[in-house]
């Protein structure tokens, strides 16, 4: 059995601590977050799994990342105590008219990043199989089938009540910078021991480790949460747009979280006018059952991104750097932290995603 402190309780913080957790060891947590992670990126997040639609607007790496992931999220699911929400029955990407040059483009990219049979392209009647009350609307689309999502909420409580017995978790002021000093005085303040205690110290501060990491940059997004009882979609839909891809992802009870803008930016305010304007209609075009629907939130968060979008690991002389999980936390988290575990328990260099790595 080891010992690790692992910094920040959101996404990444919660999910390495429960994996190191299961594997025996002992780990203490500090984050300047509640227990609940309200002020994490992944709370906010759509939790969408998406390998394939994510990789058509970066590149194909995104792709076999996120199939590892999409391979172990049902597996460490059911690991859970509490049954969490999962719906795998993958995506559709929809244009209106007046958009159709936009899923030209998106069709052409996914030729071009994608391996072959990546999708299918459904006529209308073929649409109406898959998703009745998107064929009103739309008379093609284009159907990603390995990919997914997950209710972010749901899964946050369950870690929350595991880690809160598992683990020794603290919360703190904010820490700006993590260097040696920093660490033993907070070590001692908070678990009474010295730095020296711990086999590895892992830092998930995600946007609040910029100090520390100098092409670490924040990108706004905001998202709207609705309740539609008129509305039961089956698929993750993404609707093409000039300016912002929109997605939809289903939550139990006829819940949606739609997101999400995506603006270079630190602002943590409350969401502006003109994205709940674009959300909103954005949502009303998909189906006009969302008229009558619930909004039950509004929230804008930030994701934290590297200047390549992907994420790293980074060996520091106090311990390890996790970082620029961007807009994948939730398609990256898995696969990541499952090779990061491979390096903390066989001292090797990583099996599959070496080249991201600073170890
Ligand atoms: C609107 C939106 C939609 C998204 N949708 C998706 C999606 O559909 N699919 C997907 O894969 N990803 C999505 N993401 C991205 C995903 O949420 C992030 O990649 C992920 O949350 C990053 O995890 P993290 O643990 O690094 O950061 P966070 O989840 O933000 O966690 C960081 C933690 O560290 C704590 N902390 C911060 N600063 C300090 C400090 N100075 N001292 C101590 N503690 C600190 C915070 O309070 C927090 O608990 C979305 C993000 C946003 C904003």
């Amino acid at each position: 059995m080891k010992q690790y402190l692992v910094i920040g309780s959101g996404l990444i913080g919660r999910l390495l601590s429960w994996r190191l957790t299961q594997a025996g060891h002992q780990v203490d947590i500090l984050s300047s977050d509640d227990k609940q992670g309200t002020d994490s990126a992944g709370h906010v997040a759509a939790a969408m799994i998406a390998p394939a639609t994510e990789a058509v607007s970066a590149e194909a790496k995104v792709n076999e990342i996120g199939l590892q992931s999409l391979q172990l999220w049902p597996q460490w699911l059911a690991e859970l105590p509490e049954q969490v929400f999962y719906r795998d029955q993958g995506t559709l990407v929809v244009a209106h008219a007046g958009d159709k040059a936009e899923m030209a483009r998106y069709q052409r990219r996914a030729d071009h990043v994608l391996t072959k049979h990546s999708y299918q392209t459904l006529d209308r009647q073929q649409l109406a199989e898959q998703e009745q009350d998107l064929a009103d609307n739309f008379e093609n689309a284009m159907l990603f089938e390995n990919e997914a999502c997950l209710d972010n909420r749901q899964l946050y409580k369950s870690l929350t009540k595991i880690l809160d017995k598992a683990c020794n978790w603290q919360q703190c002021a904010a820490i700006e910078q993590i260097t040696e000093s920093v660490l033993e005085q907070l070590c001692q303040q908070h678990f009474s021991k010295s730095a020296d205690g711990y086999d590895q110290v892992i830092d998930c501060r995600g946007n609040g480790a910029k100090a520390d990491i100098a092409d670490l940059r924040s990108v706004r997004g905001e998202v709207i949460r609705v309740h539609a009882p008129e509305v039961s979609f089956k698929h993750c839909i993404r609707l093409m747009h000039p300016r912002y891809p929109f997605y939809l992802a289903p939550r139990p009870n006829n819940e949606y979280v739609l997101g999400a803008t995506v603006v270079e930016s630190d602002d943590r305010s409350p969401v502006s006018v003109r994205s709940g304007l674009e959300l909103m209609s954005a949502l009303y075009s998909l189906h006009k059952g969302f008229g009558e629907a619930r909004i039950l939130e509004m929230a804008s968060h930030c994701r934290p991104g590297l200047t390549n979008n992907m994420p790293t690991i980074k060996r520091k002389t106090w311990g390890f750097q996790l970082n620029g999980f961007y807009r994948h936390g939730y398609l990256f988290g898995p696969a990541i932290i499952n090779d990061f575990l491979n390096i903390l328990d066989n001292n090797t260099q990583p099996v599959m995603f070496g080249e991201y790595y600073d170890i």
